[in-house]
């Protein structure tokens, strides 16, 4: 069968095998469980429920990995983004207290699964480090690795000269950190290649995943779920939304409360030649994944092939992948000085793009829909561990563990007021964020 709509090109759709064929659903289907997307949430969950020897059917409007989930930067970060332990528990007590655990063992648990499910997904377990990009920010990261400490995280806090020397960076100038903190479980991976071995493992262990089929729209009927798709019908005891960013991507009836909740960002990637080794000797020679504390994030982890996939974000978004390329080569080579001996300079070699989904608070969203119906949106940049354990407690869940039980903040839906306008401003959150920098940098 012929894929009609793959992978947009990037990095991880040129090194990453091809994925299986998935044949679209034709006609009406009754099953236990409905899974609405093929990213890390609708895939761990159909895992774990295939594990359990439930019956599931995933339905995926392109295939599997084709959103948020194949296209990232494969950082294994076992927090969130900007919020932290207290805060998170002061926004939803007890549930608040079981969500830090998750959020503090997703890390580890994604690279479980890749080794339990003997996924080549090009995992490295080598750390995720976050440097401080202004000396008043030091007391962040000490807030944060006490905080995470406290919660059992194994994490730890990095002085100037020990970032400096853990990472190789500049000890003065623009691109340099004054210091930061690390979580040891974190790491990194190719996370295309992640999306397409899960779906083999879901295959593998009898769960049944359809390609090419976009769900228009989800409903109850009697004491049944109803998917209703462009070619067919699944009717189900129990239902995951999981189509998280996208959720309005291909149906705007599909789920317009969930898609409401977050402003889509774009957020480029880009991946540079292969770093030779005498450089790659100085430049993160742990291998470790790192994002910094700066609102326009610097970011940069090596792949299997020893390139620097790293990134960043525009205002305007005509010609930004050209405009992008010089302005992230100069600042890693701010960062990493070394990197200016590279022959011919720093190049790109791929460069592509997604969509984030982001909340106000930079808190997730996490709902029940009804009896035995369950969605979650808002990663804030930070899902690629998250996805995969939210998913894993949707299916405990609809396993028979208690409500109340599950690590999951659960909230009633909340659209952003007037939401036009909040997604035509939101390239402005970069401009503000771009002037907080350079407050505190003293710019
Ligand atoms: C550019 C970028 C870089 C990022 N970098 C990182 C990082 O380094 N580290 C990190 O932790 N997080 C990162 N993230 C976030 C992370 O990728 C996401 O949080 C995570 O992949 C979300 O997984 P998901 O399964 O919930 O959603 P998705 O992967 O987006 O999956 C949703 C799926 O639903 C499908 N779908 C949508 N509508 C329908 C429909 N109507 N019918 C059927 N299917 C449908 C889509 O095709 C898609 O496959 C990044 C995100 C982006 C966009």
């Amino acid at each position: 069968m012929k894929n009609d709509a793959p992978m947009p090109p990037s990095l991880w759709a040129a090194v990453t095998k091809p994925p299986l064929l998935f044949p679209p659903l034709t006609g009406a289907r009754s099953v236990d469980t409905v899974i609405v997307g093929a990213g890390l949430t609708g895939l761990t969950a159909a895992l774990h429920l295939r594990r359990a020897g439930m019956e599931c059917v995933v339905l995926e409007a392109v295939e599997p990995g084709w959103g948020a989930s194949g296209r990232n930067n494969g950082q294994i970060i076992p927090t969130l983004s900007r919020v932290d332990p207290e805060a998170i528990i002061a926004a939803h007590r007890v549930a608040g207290e079981r969500f830090v655990g998750l959020i503090r063992d997703s890390a580890q648990s994604l690279f479980d699964t890749i080794r339990e499910e003997r996924i080549n997904a090009e995992a490295e377990q080598t750390g995720w480090v976050q440097p401080v990009h202004s000396p008043g920010r030091m007391k962040l990261a000490e807030s944060r690795v006490a905080q995470w400490r406290k919660v059992g995280a194994k994490v730890a806090l990095l002085s100037g000269v020990e970032l400096a020397q853990k990472l190789g960076s500049a000890a003065s100038g623009p691109g340099a950190w004054h210091g930061g903190w690390w979580a040891s479980t974190g790491g990194h991976v190719n996370p295309l290649a992640l999306s397409r071995g899960l779906a083999r493992a879901v295959t593998e262990r009898g769960g049944v995943i359809h390609a090419q089929t976009p769900a228009l729209a989800y409903g109850r009927a009697g004491s049944r779920w109803v998917v209703t798709t462009t070619q067919g019908r699944v009717d189900a005891r129990a239902l995951i939304v999981a189509t998280n960013a996208a959720s309005d991507a291909f149906s705007p009836r599909l789920a317009p409360a969930l898609a409401h909740e977050v402003v889509p960002v774009v957020s480029w990637q880009m991946a540079t030649q292969p770093i030779p080794e005498n450089l790659r000797q100085s430049v993160i020679p742990e291998r470790n994944a790192v994002s910094d504390t700066r609102g326009e994030l610097r970011f940069m982890r090596y792949d299997a092939r020893h390139r620097l996939v790293t990134g960043g974000a525009i205002f305007n978004q005509r010609g930004a992948e050209q405009r992008l390329q010089p302005l992230v080569a100069r600042r890693l080579v701010e960062t990493f000085p070394q990197l200016a001996t590279l022959p011919g300079g720093i190049t790109f070699d791929y460069v592509w793009n997604g969509n984030v989904g982001m909340t106000r608070d930079y808190l997730p969203r996490v709902h029940m829909l009804g009896p035995d119906g369950y969605a979650w949106v808002g990663c804030n940049g930070r899902g690629v561990a998250l996805a995969m354990s939210i998913g894993r407690e949707f299916a405990r869940g609809i396993l028979g563990v208690p409500r109340n039980e599950l690590a999951l903040p659960f909230t009633e839906p909340e659209p952003i007021p007037f939401y036009d306008l909040a997604k035509r401003l939101a390239p402005l959150a970069l401009l503000k964020a771009r002037r907080a920098d350079a407050r505190e940098l003293g710019g």
